[in-house]
C-alpha cells in the first residue's frame, strides 16, 4: 500500500492534557490517522473514558493512558520511560496540558503565578527535554506545542497565563532551531475560543465572553475540540518536515480581524 504523507501508520504520539477538550479532539485526529497514541493527564477515569472514544474512531489501533502531572519533572521522565519501554519509540509529543484562573494581574498571589507558569509553560520545558535523547536518537521527532491567542494578544484578566502562552511561541521556536540537526520539527498551535471545560468556566468568569467571540471570529462561531484533529495529524506527520519555529492560528480567524 502507497502511503500519503500523512499517515501515522506504526508512529506513537504522546497527548498531555489528552483526557477531554482540545488534547482529545488531537488525539482523535492522531488515531484516525492510525497512530497510537498514548493519553496522559491527572485523572484516570477521565484517562479511561478517553481510551474508549479512541478505540471507537479506530478500533484498528489500541492506545494507551498515563497518569502523569506533567508539572513535575519525575511525572514527566516517568511517562516517557513508559512509553519508550512498551513500544521502543515517541514519534510525536502535545504539549497541550494547560490551565488557567482569572482575575487582574495585581490579585494573584506569587504562589498561583508560578502555578500557572509551571502548567502552562514549565510543563511544556519538562516534556520536551524528556522526550529530546530519545528523538534525537532516532533522529525523528514532531513536538507541538498549544498557545493561545494570548501568545499574541494581551487578555486582562490573563497576566500569568498569558505570560506563558507568549513563552510558549518563544520556547517553541528556541527548541526548534536548537533541534533542527536532530531532524526533530517544533511548531505551536495557537487556538482561538474553543468550547471545553476550561472556557465552560471562562464564560462564567467573563461578562459578554460568549457573544463577543462570536462577533469577533470572522467563522462566526466558537472552535470545537475536533477543528484541532486535522492540525495535529499535519503536525505529526511527514506532510509538516519542512515546517519547524512556527505558531499557526486554529482560531475561525480571530486573530486576522481587526
Ligand atoms: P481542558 O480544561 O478541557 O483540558 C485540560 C487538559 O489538561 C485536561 O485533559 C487535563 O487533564 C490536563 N491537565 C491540566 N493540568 C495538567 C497537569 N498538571 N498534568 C497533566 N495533565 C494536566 O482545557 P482545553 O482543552 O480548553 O485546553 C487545552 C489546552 O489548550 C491548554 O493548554 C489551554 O491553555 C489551551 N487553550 C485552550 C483554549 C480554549 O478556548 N479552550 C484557547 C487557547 C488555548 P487532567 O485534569 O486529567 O489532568
Amino acid at each position: 500500500m502507497t502511503s500519503t504523507p500523512f499517515d501515522l501508520r506504526d508512529r506513537v504520539a504522546i497527548v498531555t492534557g489528552g483526557n477531554g477538550g482540545i488534547g482529545l479532539g488531537m488525539a482523535l485526529g492522531l488515531a484516525r490517522g492510525n497512530a497510537t497514541v498514548v493519553v496522559v493527564g491527572r485523572n484516570a477515569a477521565k484517562n479511561a473514558q478517553a481510551l474508549d472514544v479512541l478505540r471507537k474512531a479506530n478500533p484498528g489501533v489500541e492506545p494507551f493512558a498515563l497518569t502523569a502531572d506533567v508539572t513535575q519533572e519525575d511525572d514527566c521522565a516517568a511517562f516517557v520511560a513508559r512509553t519508550l519501554e512498551r513500544y521502543g519509540r515517541i514519534d510525536a509529543l502535545v504539549n497541550n496540558a494547560g490551565t488557567n484562573f482569572r482575575k487582574p494581574p495585581q490579585d494573584y498571589s506569587l504562589d498561583e503565578w508560578h502555578k500557572l507558569i509551571d502548567a502552562n509553560l514549565t510543563s511544556a520545558f519538562l516534556c520536551s527535554r524528556a522526550v529530546h535523547a530519545p528523538m534525537a536518537k532516532a533522529r525523528r521527532g514532531k513536538i507541538v506545542n498549544i498557545g493561545s491567542m494570548t501568545s499574541i494578544f494581551g487578555a486582562s484578566f490573563a497576566g500569568p497565563y498569558g505570560a506563558a502562552k507568549g513563552g510558549m511561541v518563544q520556547f517553541t521556536k528556541a527548541t526548534a532551531v536548537a533541534w533542527a540537526a536532530d531532524n526533530i520539527q517544533v511548531n505551536a498551535v495557537l487556538p482561538g475560543w474553543i468550547d471545553t471545560e476550561l472556557t465552560q468556566q471562562a464564560r462564567k468568569d467573563v461578562p459578554g465572553l460568549h457573544d463577543s467571540v462570536v462577533a469577533r471570529t470572522p467563522t462566526g462561531r466558537w472552535g470545537v475540540p475536533e477543528d484541532f484533529a486535522g492540525i495535529a495529524v499535519f503536525l505529526a506527520s511527514p506532510a509538516s518536515d519542512f515546517i519547524t519555529g512556527a505558531a499557526i492560528p486554529v482560531d475561525g480567524g480571530y486573530s486576522s480581524h481587526i
